[in-house]
């Protein structure tokens, strides 16, 4: 794209340049004049139905929203004329509607552009009657309200890219309606409050405190800025409190990522905050029942355990599971807590679930564990390799602004075993059977090889490993590619063509590459395809990015939560970084890595591990290989959790630890392409639950040890001191610029959001191609197990499902469902909506059947949000070769009687 060139013109006579392309509405707002413009949001395309905003520009009367600046032009907003012709259009569509549309006190965009026109609310005398739709937990429908501008039939396609609304009916009975036909609920409606934040009459609404507010409303008491809590996007959103409630949660229009939209999981799901469930006291087990205690009794027990395991097994006989769910500040305290209090690495964090082969992967060919490139700049690629992920369910912000992308003409190839949603616009859809990603891959890189697809003068002065790459790539045709994967190699030779021929490429992937035995070398064959092309650290397309899970796993790691890195993943093994430790912390670090999660447990079922602190995760719920969990946690003599509910790990604790959630806390996240964002305490955690913040100071002075680091901000300033890449970073510069992105050295420079432009960061400063031959899965299907069942996540839960199954979001997603093909199906005699056990060589679920052509004959689909239904019981113990990362998306399984 080139520079935009600015434009002189004129608004009532005051001289303003503003860049080409800019409507007369942006430049009168510009020069200081705002203009009424009922059909028109700065997310959306102008739509100039309303006439609301019209200007006199070069003497004609016009649209301002539709007509876009010329050099010179004079505009001229303020004439009677004008604001006769204005006022009139405005008067014309609330008359229109019944009085309550201009009510005092409707907070409302019509509303308040009424009063400030001074027309009177008794202009509003529509009869009304045509009803409305409160099908919908979070959506109100009041059709009397209803203008037709538009706006929300936009935002629902433009933004969400879901296209679930229209208008229906002609003239003055024309409304909004969900393009189904049927309630709101059943509609095609992904939740994301998009509609209910730009309508600006109150037609569509969010129910109870949040209704009339929306991001274009201050509202009296200025909103909480913080970070969403659920994924790693990192939508910006703007939480509303009154009386001492939470009464809306808003997605902010300046936000970096999210640019003012939101998905149904940070808008709307926080009901749990206030639910009867939630954990208000510390509960330690008697006589084999949890029985509640006070916060004193409670760290002094968690004290004297943890003392006795250290005095028992030694140090290395505690470990912590720390969390992704909490702040980088008490990711940097828990693991500093583990090296500083009890002296052991034991430390991990379930990115060891889901993206240890992206740091390891990522690290191993590029040199750092985070994604190459900004999502601005993703933005702007016009070729998009999406693989593994399904961004439109797991990272719904993220995948409505790729399909926007793709709607404005990028290139798309999906690569999934699934049609996930992406997959429906894409130009290239590749199934591979699931566990042959490596020889995709490959395919790909033979195919670009073959057809001179290669950036040579890249290869040659900035990476290393072609020969042995090429000489491995010979082995992978299209034809032989084609077999191990089931993916026609026409397909293969098409995708390849799209990626190899575009100028901008770029790679967004997800757990369907990580997630495997050998889930690091996917990572590492799926970055030669850029480092290929010459697409990573050039101006040449825009890398390789991982999409995170969960809001801060990215900081988890970045804050050393790692067996075997210390924060800004210097390796516990060497001697200078061990020494800069020593330096910060007074003490000597170990340097023997410690466990990770996997052998933890294994430890435990061993009788090595004595005691075991898992902070906010339900491992028996996500975990792989659910019954050996439980008998990890049973074995092991104390186990202490960190947690909002009583989850089905909870229940197996020794000690429970009542403690805030993300809407409750003071900290920073990073989100997946490595920004550091602020999270703010919208309200207070409610009595009884402390933040794990203060639980873990609070318990390293139970056990004699000053932590230091009175507050996060604090935290987070020493732990720039430990890690150079974080030493730019700080509170009060989060504050002041938003976000900002690592690596960040230097607090008067920027961080790097796009890496490597001049060199990588291994030790030679070249990227590194790897030749990893395919291997295959851990599980095959065979006769007793004949389907291939893939886990992953839905639209409208999180994880374990502990925050969304407790509010609204259970109405919209009530039951884990297995999604199984037509084929399979009548094969197994299973039917639409009724009950199915599925069973592997591990366990047995239940489930609730989905007959649908999202998956392949052969294939099975489930989300784990719902532990009851047992997912995880199915799921193996093959784990990544290089990270232990577990195989969740190839487990052979059968159907069977519920
Ligand atoms: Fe939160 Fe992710 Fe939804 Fe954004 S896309 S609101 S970060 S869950």
């Amino acid at each position: 794209m080139g520079p935009v060139t600015a434009v002189g013109i004129e608004v009532d006579g005051t001289g303003l340049e503003v860049p080409e392309g800019t409507s007369l509405l942006s430049a009168a707002l510009a020069a200081g004049v705002e203009l009424p413009a009922l059909c028109s949001d700065d997310r959306l395309s102008p739509a100039g139905s309303c006439r609301t905003c019209l200007v006199r520009a070069g003497g004609r009367v016009v649209a301002a929203c539709v007509t876009p600046v010329s050099p010179g032009v004079r505009v001229e907003t303020a004439t009677a004329d004008l604001d006769a012709l204005r006022r009139d259009a405005v008067e014309l569509i609330a008359s229109a509607l019944p009085p309550r549309a201009l009510a005092d006190g409707n907070p409302g965009e019509l509303a308040r552009i009424c009063r400030s026109m001074g027309i009177a609310p008794e202009t509003a005398r529509g009869a009304g009657g045509r009803g409305g739709d409160d099908s919908h937990p979070y959506v109100r429908l009041d059709r009397d309200l209803c203008i037709a501008c538009g706006r929300c039939v936009r935002m629902c396609s433009e933004v969400q890219g879901t296209f679930a609304l229209t208008l229906v009916g002609r003239g003055g009975d024309t409304v909004v309606a969900p393009g189904t036909g049927g309630p709101w609920a059943e509609s095609d409606c992904v939740a994301c409050g998009g509609c209910v934040d730009t309508c600006p009459t109150g037609a569509i609404t969010q129910p109870g405190p949040a209704r009339g507010l929306t991001s274009g409303i201050r509202p009296a008491a200025a909103p909480t800025r913080t970070t969403c809590g659920y994924c790693g996007v990192g939508c910006a959103l703007d939480v509303v409190v009154r009386e001492g409630g939470i009464a809306a949660v808003l997605p902010a229009r300046d936000g970096p990522v999210n640019h003012g939209h939101a998905c149904v999981k940070g808008r709307f799901s926080h009901g749990f905050r206030t639910s009867p469930e939630r954990l208000t006291r510390p509960l330690l087990r008697r006589g084999g029942v949890l029985e509640p205690v006070g916060w004193d009794e409670a760290l002094a027990h968690t004290a004297r355990a943890l003392r006795a395991a250290v005095d028992a097994g030694g140090p290395d006989a505690v470990a912590a599971i720390s969390s992704a769910r909490a702040t980088n500040e008490d990711n940097y305290l828990i693991q500093k807590f583990m090296r500083v209090v009890l002296g052991t690495n034991n430390v991990d964090n379930c990115s060891r679930l889901c993206h240890s082969p992206s740091a390891a992967g990522l690290t191993a060919s590029f040199g750092l564990a985070g994604g190459t490139d900004s999502f601005d700049d993703v933005q702007r690629a016009d070729c998009l390799l999406v693989v593994g992920a399904n961004p439109v369910e797991a990272h719904p912000v993220v995948g409505a602004r790729l399909l926007n992308r793709v709607l404005h003409g990028a290139a798309l190839i999906v690569a999934d075993p699934r049609t996930v949603g992406l997959a429906r616009h894409a130009d290239v859809h590749l199934r591979p059977r699931p566990g042959t990603n490596v020889a995709l891959f490959h395919g790909l890189a033979h195919i670009l090889l073959a057809e001179g697809l290669t950036d040579e003068e890249f290869l040659r002065e900035r990476a290393t490993g072609l020969p042995e790459l090429t000489a491995l790539l010979a082995g992978y045709p299209p034809e032989r590619v084609a077999e191990l994967t089931g993916v026609p190699a026409a397909d293969l030779v098409a995708a390849a063509r799209r990626y190899g021929r575009a100028e901008r490429p770029a790679i967004v992937y997800g757990l369907g590459v990580t997630e495997h035995l050998h889930g690091t070398d996917g990572v590492r064959a799926l970055a030669n395809l850029a480092i290929l092309r010459g697409a990573v650290g050039s101006d040449r397309g825009y890398g390789v990015n991982p999409l995170r899970g969960q809001n801060n796993v990215q900081g988890a790691s970045d804050m050393g939560a790692l067996p075997d890195v210390l924060p800004g993943y210097g390796k516990v093994t060497d001697p200078a970084v061990r020494a800069r430790a020593q330096d910060v912390w007074g003490i000597r670090v170990p340097e023997r890595p410690g466990l990770r999660i996997p052998d933890m447990f294994t430890a435990a079922r061993a009788g090595d591990l004595r005691a075991l602190w898992v902070i906010g995760e339900d491992v028996r719920a996500t975990d792989p290989d659910t019954n050996r969990v439980t008998r990890a946690l049973d074995t092991c003599p104390f186990v202490v959790c960190n947690e909002l509910f009583l989850s089905e790990t909870a229940r197996h604790a020794d000690a429970v630890l009542p403690a805030a959630s993300w809407l409750e806390k003071d900290g920073t996240f990073v989100n997946f392409d490595r920004r550091f964002q602020r999270v703010r305490p919208a309200v207070p955690p409610p009595g009884g639950t402390r933040t794990d913040f203060d639980i873990v100071r609070a318990l390293a002075a139970a056990m004699g040890t000053d932590l230091g680091c009175a507050t996060p901000a604090e935290a987070l300033a020493e732990c720039g001191r430990l890690a150079p890449v974080f030493a730019g970073l700080s509170h009060d510069r989060l504050d002041r610029e938003g976000a900002v992105p690592w690596p960040c050295p230097d607090p008067g420079r920027p961080g790097e959001a796009k890496l490597y432009t001049e060199r990588f960061a291994t030790p030679d400063g070249r990227a590194r191609l790897a030749a990893v031959p395919y291997l295959p899965p851990g599980e095959e299907p065979d006769d007793d197990y004949p389907l291939l069942l893939v886990t992953g996540r839905r639209w409208a839960h999180y994880n374990s499902g502990s925050m969304t199954r407790r509010g609204g979001n259970l109405a919209l997603d009530p039951v884990d469902f297995l999604d199984v093909h037509p084929d399979d199906a009548g094969r197994y005699g299973v039917r639409d909506g009724v009950p199915v056990a599925v069973e592997s060589r591990h366990g047995r679920a239940g489930l609730v059947a989905r007959v649908s052509e999202q998956t392949a004959p052969g294939q099975v689909f489930c989300s784990f949000h719902f532990p009851a239904s047992g997912v995880n019981r199915l799921t193996s113990h093959h784990a990544d070769t290089v990270t232990s990362c577990p195989e969740y998306k190839v487990t052979a399984v059968r159907l069977a009687m519920p």
